[in-house]
């Protein structure tokens, strides 16, 4: 169970980063999966209409009667938007392709940026007893990108270990400035995690090298190897962590899970 010590209210996770393919939802679920198997209670809110996330945990499409559009655009509460997965103490509020005509529709309602803030930072949230919220982000910078980041208290960047991956990066800064110069001041940066890394591979350890001298700190210590296990997990609706628990993969998650506990609990003390 969670632990009694904690403050009311789940910190909620926006893992963002406009590039697609990056490891975004794999990190979502598999850092979520890592946290519940810490013992903390943890939410995956899906808000990509590919909705990579809900299939990868299982959720048939069929079983998608409520998502986040109904509880974004709609008027759908949480308790019936909010899905089990097979994982105890994780749950998922999925998503299908209904979400892709989200940013039209929302265009002319003024309070277009704070539809997930207000339905994430509502008192019935406390009913579920959260430590975390993980929100799986698109691979764009649109209208459900920023309600992630104007509902989160953070925003976790997963970084490819390839050439061009810092590129996208100044643009994903200046979108987290402009939110906070707006709609929500108080957004941190959790950190840059480094996925699918090679460490046979020199390019994989110049990117690192160079997250590491333009981004200090923010980058977890933990990097998150490329393993084929991490990969095939989805297709058996499972996070490594279950389909292969003594994989490489689950122990780079396991730890990075480990490194964010230790990192927040460290800050709030
Ligand atoms: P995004 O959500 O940013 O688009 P995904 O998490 O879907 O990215 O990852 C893109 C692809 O890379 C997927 O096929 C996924 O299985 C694969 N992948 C992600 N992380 C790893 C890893 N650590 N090792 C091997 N394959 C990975
Ligand atoms: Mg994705």
């Amino acid at each position: 169970m969670s632990d009694p010590t904690r403050p009311p209210g789940a910190k909620i996770i926006a893992v963002a980063n406009q590039k697609g393919g990056v490891g975004k939802t794999t990190t979502t679920i598999n850092l979520a999966a890592a946290l519940a198997e810490r013992g903390k209670r943890v939410l995956i809110v899906d808000i990509d209409p590919q909705g990579n996330a809900s299939t990868g945990l299982g959720i048939a499409s069929s079983q998608r009667k409520y998502t986040t559009y109904d509880l974004i655009v709609g008027d759908a509460e949480l308790k019936e938007v909010i899905a089990d997965t097979n994982v105890p103490g994780l749950g998922i509020i999925p998503a299908t392709t209904d979400l892709s005509s989200a940013d039209i529709e929302l265009f002319s309602n003024e309070k277009r940026v704070f539809l997930l803030h207000d339905a994430l930072r509502q008192p019935a949230v406390d009913a579920f007893a959260l430590d975390y919220i993980l929100i799986d982000c698109p691979p764009s910078l649109n209208l459900l990108t920023v309600n992630a980041m104007v509902a989160a208290h953070s925003v976790l960047v997963p970084l490819q270990s390839e050439f061009f991956a810092l590129e996208g990066l100044s643009q994903l800064m200046l979108t987290i400035r402009e939110v906070r110069q707006s709609a929500n001041p108080d957004l941190r940066i959790e950190g840059v995690v480094m996925t699918m890394y090679d460490g046979r591979n020199n390019l994989s350890r110049q990117v690192e090298l160079d997250a590491r001298e333009n981004l200090g700190e923010l980058v977890f210590n933990t990097v998150i190897p490329r393993n084929v296990r991490v990969s095939e997990a989805p297709s058996y609706a499972l996070p490594v962590l279950e389909y292969d628990t003594a994989s490489k993969g689950s122990e780079a998650y396991r730890n990075m899970a480990a490194e964010l506990v230790a990192r927040y609990e460290t800050a709030k003390a």
